[in-house]
């Protein structure tokens, strides 16, 4: 697969849309609205362009999250894309209709070129944590176009920035913490090697859960454990060097199987 992919995942159940029918969104126009570092193009159904919950406070909102989700990720993980980025929210509805069928498992997002979104008429919380995650995805690739990142530090940088930058998280949640050591006792966890596809876009459901929960595990195990600031390091020599184990060596003095390995003694 020549295009990289990167997807934000939720599991939910999809709730039942009328779009399209009423309002002024939704209609295949786009409005475009751009900022510092983003081109925001929003199709989503809501009725007003003015006032409180009308489009272009909307839009604001989506582009000032966006700017400050830049900033972050700077301070974060050090990256820092030098060319605008295209974002496209959908209408609900359009977006399940016309990228559903690509995933085994329902997306709120993803980036392949283009940040693709899911939207809603207001600015959720959930719709803030899927424009950290696929900024990561949109950052990397810009960072490194030819480089195919493994999924376990492409989706594990996606998933940790969304829950460190959107949510103000750090470390593993208890039931998290309960989760993987429950299936590393049953021995349903990946190795590292399993995880180090280019996407986990072809998993069902309950393999990609796991596969994106034991990523984000592992860019949490090493920030607890090495200090977040080493993040920033770890991903500058990756896209330097375009070897994982050479970035591992000289950030963690790891070698791969020494990390796997590590990463599995604390689920003990
Ligand atoms: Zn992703």
């Amino acid at each position: 697969m020549s295009w990289k992919l990167g997807l934000a995942l939720v599991f939910v159940a999809l709730f039942a849309q009328a779009s399209g029918a009423s309002g002024r969104g939704a209609d295949g126009n786009f409005d475009v609205r751009t900022s510092s570092h983003f081109v925001l193009h929003q199709d989503v159904d809501i009725d007003q362009s003015g006032g409180f919950h009308g489009s272009r406070r909307f839009e604001q909102q989506v582009l000032a999250t966006l700017e400050s989700a830049f900033e972050n990720l700077d301070r974060l993980l050090g990256l820092r894309p030098e060319r605008k980025l295209d974002v496209v929210v959908y209408d609900s509805g359009i977006f399940d209709q016309q990228f559903g069928g690509l995933f085994r498992f329902q997306a709120a997002g993803f980036y392949a070129g283009i940040i693709r979104v899911r939207g809603a008429s207001e600015l959720s919380i959930q719709l803030r944590r899927v424009l950290h995650h696929e900024l990561v995805h949109a950052a990397l690739d810009v960072a490194a176009p030819s480089f195919v990142f493994p999924a376990w530090i492409n989706e594990g940088g996606a998933e940790w920035f969304e829950a460190r930058a959107a949510l103000g998280k750090r470390g593993l949640s208890g039931p998290e913490w309960a989760a993987l050591q429950r299936l590393a006792a049953s021995g349903s966890l990946f190795s590292l090697a399993q995880l180090s596809v280019p996407a986990y876009s072809r998993m069902g459901g309950q393999s990609a859960q796991i596969a994106y929960l034991q990523s984000y595990a592992l860019i949490e195990f090493l920030a607890r454990t090495y200090g977040e600031r080493t993040l920033p390091r770890f991903y500058a020599e990756l896209i330097r060097s375009r070897d994982v184990a050479r970035a591992l060596k000289r950030v963690y003095r790891l070698d791969p199987q020494q990390l796997e390995a590590l990463f599995f003694d604390q689920l003990q």
